[in-house]
């Protein structure tokens, strides 16, 4: 199945199925990148035992010459050290301009091989071969980035890639963890734009969950779906694409307290989520939404308050420091129905930390 990002001339396509690895090379050929250009794969220690040998197969097949490096997993890999390590080895490789870097992994990867692709040369092409659930939503958009120890995402840029090759059969080896992580950005998809989307996950939580590839085809050809319009409408978030936001101005303030590894993004983005709903029926913008958005996000295995206890001094304090918080002002995105958000800048700290303080005890 495909999708397209309508960006003029770096528009690009979305391959998603169950075997699109096999096609990769005609879909490189496709994007301009043929088999004289190098090739510099970019994975993590997780996936690379897992895939890294089949990738590398299909393409020296079709007579890529391929270099690779692997770096640590998780959050940490995204850091200006990583970063030094994997420009060196693309300089001993030899890459010039003309080559390209291909993210095999999930957001960690794709954010760190994407902003090494930008600042390469002053950019190189660049390829997403997502291989989580969540990656839906990192390997689309051409945000990319490493953290800074003050700020995550804090060092980055905007570098389109030229494909999105998403093959269905690579996340059947993905733990739970990450695959309810995964259904996190799946289901904010649907609560920023499209109702039916969100109803349409209640009634399939199951088959979902149970990996049913046809499900799974369509999960993420919807939420892509949502990504690509609201990304070709406003690439460089000048407006509407701060929507796609939502839960992550509380979600990055407990990510950071509690530690990557702890709470995962997509954990984090969860309570996050039922976070903005109290918060948007506290300040009476919305009613009776927060029970809605508990209900589907338990379904998919998900936490809806916090596991951990967290100063809301601290969370409002790592949430000015955000880079969205223009200014040390706090930005929220609130829903006002299911299905629909606005951004509100306005925000006074008082209902926050009452939000902060019910989240606390479970809600
Ligand atoms: P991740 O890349 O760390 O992957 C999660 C874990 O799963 C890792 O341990 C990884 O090694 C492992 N893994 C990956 N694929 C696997 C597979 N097929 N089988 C088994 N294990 C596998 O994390 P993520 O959740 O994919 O991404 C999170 C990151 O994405 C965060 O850094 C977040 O900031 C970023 N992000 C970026 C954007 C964007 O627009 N650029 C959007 C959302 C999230
Ligand atoms: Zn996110």
């Amino acid at each position: 199945r495909r999708l397209t990002v309508e960006l003029g001339e770096r528009s690009y396509p979305i391959w998603i199925g169950a075997g699109v690895l096999g096609e990769l090379p005609r879909l490189l050929e496709e994007a301009s990148i043929d088999n004289r250009r190098k090739l510099f794969i970019v994975t993590d220690e997780h996936v690379a035992p897992l895939y890294l040998d089949k990738v590398e197969a299909v393409l020296r097949t079709a007579g890529y010459m391929i270099y690779h490096s692997i770096v640590e997993a998780g959050e940490k890999a995204k850091s200006l050290s990583v970063y030094e390590r994997v420009m060196t080895e693309a300089l001993e490789a030899g890459l010039d301009r003309q080559s390209a870097f291909l993210a095999l992994g999930g957001g960690v990867v794709g954010d760190l091989a994407g902003f090494v692709a930008a600042t390469y040369m002053r950019g190189v092409a660049f390829v997403q071969i997502p291989t989580t659930l969540l990656a839906h939503d990192s390997s689309v958009g051409g945000k990319v980035a490493v953290n800074h120890p003050l700020g995550k995402n804090i060092i980055g840029a905007f570098h389109q890639p030229r494909l999105v090759a998403y093959d269905t059969e690579l996340l059947r080896t993905l733990p739970s963890r990450e695959v309810a992580a995964g259904f996190a950005e799946v289901i904010k998809h649907g609560l920023i734009w499209d109702e039916t989307f969100v109803e349409w996950l209640e009634q399939n939580a199951d088959g979902l969950q149970r990996f049913d590839d046809n499900l799974l085809q369509e999960a993420l050809l919807r939420a892509c779906s949502v990504k690509v319009a609201v990304v070709s409408e406003d690439e460089k978030e000048r407006g509407l694409r701060a929507i796609l936001n939502l839960g992550h101005t509380f979600g990055h303030a407990f990510e950071a307290l509690c530690g990557y590894e702890k709470l995962n993004h997509g954990e984090a983005v969860a309570i996050g989520m039922v976070a903005a709903a109290m918060l948007a029926e506290r300040l009476g913008i919305a009613s009776s939404i927060s029970n809605r958005t508990r209900r589907i996000l338990e379904q998919y295995s998900l936490p809806v308050a916090l596991p951990y206890v967290m100063e809301a001094d601290a969370v409002i304090e790592a949430m000015r420091r955000d880079k969205k918080g223009e200014g040390g002002k706090l930005v929220f995105v609130l829903p006002t129905t299911i299905g629909k958000v606005e951004i509100r800048k306005d925000i006074a700290e008082e209902p926050v930390r009452d939000v902060l303080h019910a989240l606390q005890e479970g809600g």
